[in-house]
């Protein structure tokens, strides 16, 4: 499979320093050869300052930024931060933030802004809820959610952006979306970019919920797909790697 992809493990409040610091020795022992697709593990905050340039074929993103720049904010981590212990990446609206902790669109777009000027790159989660999904809202949600995302957003420079199309409905049930669902999503999340003028961006759309080494390589296989972003598959480094390898 010659098309670009990429295997993000999204830890959520899983693994403490210790055990983040084994994970990344056991992937290291594989062969990270095997497969052109680009591993990008998301810790803690406090496993991030483990991510190095000496993990040459492993990146690292965050879970999480700060939506403002102002430095009296208690407990907020800023892009620069980021930047300075070799994070490439940057989740930004996963569904668990939105719902739990309240994320609004408005943040995201200050968060999307904030990463884009900067040298980091966004991981933009989106999908919509099962009463949504029922209401035949899927695709006025995914309109609002990107539209608004790119809202404060120029254009004017290159840059990666990846897109996530995570229903929400399908994350840590153990059960993915249908094929037929993530394949008319994908093609109208395509439809909904290719609206917006994004110059030179480079944009990618990966799936999220509940992928796992056995449903990944037909997932894969739809046109419009370059990845995934994984939960619960990704604390296990044997899961991780076969995934990755199939990719
Ligand atoms: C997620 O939370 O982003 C996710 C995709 O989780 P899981 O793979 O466990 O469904």
């Amino acid at each position: 499979m010659n098309k670009q992809s990429f295997c993000i493990a999204n830890w959520k409040m899983n693994k403490d320093y210790n055990e983040s610091k084994e994970f990344l020795n056991q992937i290291n022992k594989k062969d990270l050869s095997v497969s052109n697709s680009n591993i990008i593990i998301c810790p803690s905050f406090i496993s991030l300052s483990l991510a190095s340039n000496k993990n040459r074929n492993i990146s690292f993103g965050s879970q999480n930024v700060s939506s403002g720049t102002s430095k009296s904010q208690t407990g907020e981590i800023s892009v620069e931060m980021l930047e300075s212990v070799f994070c490439d990446w940057v989740i930004i609206g996963h569904s668990e933030r939105r719902n739990i902790l309240n994320e609004t669109n408005e943040d995201i777009s200050k968060k999307m802004e904030l990463v884009y000027n900067s040298k980091l790159k966004p991981i933009l989660c989106i999908g919509e809820s099962l009463e949504e999904k029922n209401n035949n809202q899927t695709e006025n949600v995914l309109v609002n959610q990107i539209k608004s995302s790119f809202s404060r957003i120029d254009f004017s420079k290159d840059k990666d952006i990846l897109i996530a199309y995570e229903p929400i409905w399908a994350i840590g049930t153990g059960i993915a979306a249908e094929i037929n669902i993530i394949d008319e999503n994908m093609k109208l999340i395509k439809k909904i970019i290719n609206n917006i003028s994004t110059n030179n961006c480079n944009i990618y759309l990966l799936y999220g919920g509940s992928v796992n080494e056995y449903n990944a390589s037909e997932i894969f296989n739809l046109s419009e797909i370059n990845g995934f972003l994984i939960g619960g598959a990704s604390l296990e480094v044997d899961s991780l790697y076969s995934i990755y390898k199939q990719i």
